[in-house]
């Protein structure tokens, strides 16, 4: 399968520094065809951008979904338009949403509902907290998220993305061991074999996120169950993303 890269830009970047960041990144890219590379820009940003992107192989995603078609749900944004706005992707559970604005197992199933719906295929993210890594919970802690998240989807999984995102990894400059990371993500792959059918479960991409850098992305690649990368901060910087996108597994 082809790895995945996605740039989590979060509440990053007004129009004009997105624009800039763009025109770089597609130099940068010209070629690099190794991976597939998605962006997650603010809200504000991905209709000029996606006009921006019109013959680029980059592609985009929304931060965030509801999972209603439209109504009385003010300050949130829709799956139809976020596929309007050209949007491919979404990030769906980020642990900053979980943590800051109240996201749970549950919301987190029926935005992954709701993505399906629109044809945009979802990112979700999974990851325990420095207190359930020392506690020896993350196993059970990511089996639980992932089966939640995943409930009642059937073969539709294999259009869908999980990202290992150990909560304590994410900002801080802290990342997992790319043998910390391949023990949860084979325990993904396992729990996907049990919860769907073989080619299903075997199509899912698997991604990591936690303080990815240029200087660590290689070695977190050569990992035979990492699929890609979740990228927030070092994202904002083209010539470091670009780096990222064109890892050389070691
Ligand atoms: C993220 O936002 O998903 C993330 C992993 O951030 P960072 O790379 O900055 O740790």
């Amino acid at each position: 399968m082809l790895p995945l890269i996605v740039g989590n830009w979060k509440m990053n970047t007004d129009l004009c520094q997105g624009d800039a960041l763009v025109l770089k990144l597609r130099e940068l890219l010209k070629g690099a065809d190794s991976a597939e590379v998605v962006i997650a820009p603010p809200f504000t940003s991905i209709h000029h951008l996606y006009h921006l992107l019109a013959d680029s192989p980059i592609k985009l995603a929304g931060q965030n979904i509801h999972w209603e078609k439209n109504g009385a749900y003010t300050g949130e944004i829709s799956g139809e338009m976020l596929a309007s706005v050209g949007c491919k992707y979404v990030i769906i559970g980020h642990s900053e949403r979980r943590q800051y604005f109240g996201e749970t197992d549950e919301t987190v199933n029926k935005k992954v509902f709701a993505a399906m719906r629109h044809s945009l295929k979802p990112i979700v993210c999974v990851g325990e907290s420095l207190q359930e890594r020392e506690g020896q919970k993350t196993l059970k802690k990511i089996k639980t998220q992932v089966t939640q998240a995943l409930a009642g989807l059937g073969s539709a999984v294999k259009d869908l993305t999980i990202a290992y995102e150990p909560v304590w990894a994410i900002g801080t400059g802290k990342t997992a061991s790319p043998q910390q990371a391949e023990e949860v993500h084979n325990s993904i792959r396992e729990l996907l074999f049990e919860l769907f059918d073989a080619e299903s479960a075997r199509e899912v991409r698997i991604i990591y996120g936690g303080s990815v850098k240029a200087d660590n992305i290689d070695e977190l690649m050569a990992e035979p169950n990492i699929d890609g990368a979740l990228v927030g901060g070092a994202s904002l910087k083209a010539e470091d993303f670009a780096r990222i996108v064109k890892f050389q597994p070691r």
